[in-house]
């Protein structure tokens, strides 16, 4: 059986386990095996919907130990979960949750583990899982031969997918250990949209010249419902916050639509940016490396363009 974890947060399915979802449920169907989901505490969705990305059955593990997401905790439960289940396939979304939690199990049940895979695994003679290396610029076959194996999947390498059918849910009675960490006080960024889970993206790099000039930047992205995100050197700089740092040494994002504004596109930055579905550069400068990875590319300065822009969408948008 292939047991896919779903995510949460705040109570809230994750898209990425959406896709996490559907892509176990198209292995379980590639395997011939039953395809199913586990919850550790409890959201608002609806969980027998989950059917309609291919799950038959989703497992829910509730206890007061699980509202907060503590990675010793998870990985022991998730562990247990997996022996009482008797799955042989377990798979993790690649974000936050999942990288802290699906080695960890698969140590646990000395099992196999493909981090950031890119497809469905070749079954044909094995069990082989493509990933990318060395900053996406080549491709792992990877063999998996224990008897249990662990997978978590690029976003937005699969999609989401979906189909007709309705999951049955069931409690699971697996013990829980008290939690290791005790959360005193959460911080919230007012009013932005989380990086890593954002459809589109307005990215800033040292071509806007200073941390005075990011307005038309965050205009661009109010105007579009786009989180916003820097190159390096301008977090470096304390233009904007750390967490807003993409690429090989930031965050690696995955939107639907990236919009990098006066970055050049080294590759460091690329490493963190090039799975995502559409690239629109825009930059000064003809021979910028980033028009290379583009999808639609404008030659220009961001400081006349970026206004033009955030205008025509408002205005398409009323
Ligand atoms: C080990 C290591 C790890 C790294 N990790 C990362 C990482 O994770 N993420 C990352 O981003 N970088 C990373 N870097 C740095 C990376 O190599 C580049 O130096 C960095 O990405 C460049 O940032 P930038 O494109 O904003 O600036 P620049 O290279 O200075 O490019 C600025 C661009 O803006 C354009 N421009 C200037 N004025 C305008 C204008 N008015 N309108 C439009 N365009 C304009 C220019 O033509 C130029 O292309 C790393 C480097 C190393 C060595």
């Amino acid at each position: 059986m292939v047991l896919i974890y779903i995510d949460q947060a705040e109570q809230q399915i994750k898209k990425s386990s959406l896709e996490a979802i559907s892509y176990g449920a198209a292995l379980a169907k590639q395997l011939g095996v039953p395809a199913e989901g586990i919850l550790l505490g409890s959201v608002t969705d609806d969980l027998a919907g989950l059917g309609k990305y291919g799950l038959q059955k989703v497992h829910q593990v509730t206890d007061s130990n699980l509202n907060i997401f503590d990675a010793k905790v998870f990985t022991q439960v998730l562990t247990e979960a997996a022996k009482a289940t008797g799955a042989t396939v377990l798979v993790f979304a690649h974000n936050l949750n999942g990288k802290a939690i699906a080695p960890a199990v698969a140590v646990k049940l000395n099992a196999g583990i493909v981090t950031g895979a890119n497809s469905l695994p070749n079954t044909s003679n094995g069990f082989v899982v493509t990933k990318t290396v060395f900053s996406g610029k080549a491709f792992a076959q990877i063999n998996i031969d224990t008897p249990i194996k662990v997978i978590s999947i690029n976003q937005n390498c699969f999609g989401v997918q979906t189909q007709d059918g309705a999951a049955s849910v069931a409690p699971l009675s697996v013990s829980v250990p008290a939690a290791s960490i005790k959360i005193t006080a959460i911080h919230k960024v007012e009013g932005e949209i989380p990086l890593t889970e954002a459809n589109i993206v307005v990215s800033g790099g040292r071509g806007l010249k200073g941390p005075e000039n990011w307005g038309i930047i965050e205009d661009l992205a109010k105007a579009l419902g786009a989180a916003t995100a820097c190159s390096r050197p301008v977090s470096d700089s304390d233009w904007r916050p750390h967490h807003e740092h993409v690429g090989q040494t930031g965050v690696q994002v995955a939107p639907n639509l990236y919009i990098a504004v006066g970055i050049s596109g080294a590759i460091q930055h690329l490493a963190g940016v090039n799975r995502s579905k559409t690239i629109v550069v825009i930059n000064k400068d003809p021979e910028a490396p980033f028009f290379k990875a583009a999808d639609y590319g404008i030659v220009g300065d961001a400081f006349e363009v970026l206004p033009a822009l955030t205008t025509a969408i408002q205005k398409s948008k009323a």
